[in-house]
């Protein structure tokens, strides 16, 4: 695997053959592994970005706060098959004069986008970026991260950009909870409280998942149709903030 730093490094590395993407901001665990794994098999390359976007984040502190270890990460892509780790630096995606954005305005704005103004605009413009810089056959996404799944879709739909979306079901560990690279940051105690949210999920309904949630900071539980529609929630638990959903019809193969 082959680590590159910039964009004129990635231009000479590109994969020969069909390329895979798949974008994250790093700290990887199995959720991220299995998009790589389904990367593997589908393409003759494998592209994997990882840049902590700091275009996404609504919250100084969550972006500095976000948990980094690319040494770490580096050797769990090489393992799982990658064939180039993109991390490039902010200044060279965005420079001084920068100015141009991708807003998904009515679904970037309901739900997570509501809770945190500005997100998915960061979302959509850096994978729009990545997808002109990579140009991937094939992008891969978490089902966890079911509204940005969605906004994706969108724009690569609404702006005609030549990738297959390709979307991965949600991994979670043995209790319940999704993994996420903000659980790291979970307590003990905390952890326990966070198992609220997949038990309350799991009911598949919004009513008795209030229930569930009462006495948890809850910014939302909604059904949302994201094709397919599901069952989304978004809890504070003490200092970090978690997202889930469930499918409430077609579940991927
Ligand atoms: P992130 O590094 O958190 O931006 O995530 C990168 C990609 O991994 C996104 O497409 C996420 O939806 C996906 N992902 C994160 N957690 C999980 C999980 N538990 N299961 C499946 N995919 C995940």
């Amino acid at each position: 695997m082959r680590v590159v730093r910039t964009i004129a490094e990635l231009e000479r590395h590109r994969p020969d053959g069909t390329v895979g993407l798949v974008p994250t901001m790093g700290s990887f665990h199995e959720g991220h592994l299995a998009l790589f794994r389904a990367a593997r098999e589908e393409n003759d390359g494998v592209v994997v970005s990882l840049f902590v976007n700091p275009a996404q984040f609504n919250q100084p502190s969550d972006f500095s706060g976000y948990p980094r270890d690319e040494a770490h990460d580096a050797e769990l892509a090489e393992r799982a098959g990658v064939d180039v780790l993109f991390a490039p630096s902010a200044e060279e995606l965005y420079p001084d004069d920068y100015q141009t954005w991708v807003d998904v305005e009515r679904l970037g704005s309901i739900l997570e986008g509501e809770a945190r103004p500005g997100h998915f605009r960061g979302v959509a413009t850096i994978c729009l970026k990545l997808f002109n810089l990579v140009r991937p056959q094939r992008a891969y996404f978490g089902q966890k991260d079911a509204q940005q799944t969605a906004v994706v879709r969108r724009f690569v739909r609404d702006l005609n950009v030549p990738v297959e979306i390709r979307v991965v079901p949600t991994v979670r560990d043995e209790d319940g909870l999704a993994l996420s690279s903000r659980n790291a940051r979970l307590s003990a105690d905390e952890r326990k409280q966070a198992l609220a949210l997949p038990r309350a999920l799991a009911t598949h309904d919004p009513k008795q998942a209030r229930e569930l949630l009462d006495g948890l900071d809850v910014d939302y539980v909604e059904v949302a149709d994201f094709e397919p529609r599901v069952l989304a929630a978004a809890v504070r638990v003490g200092a970090t903030r978690l997202i889930d959903n469930v499918i409430l019809e077609g579940e991927p193969a």
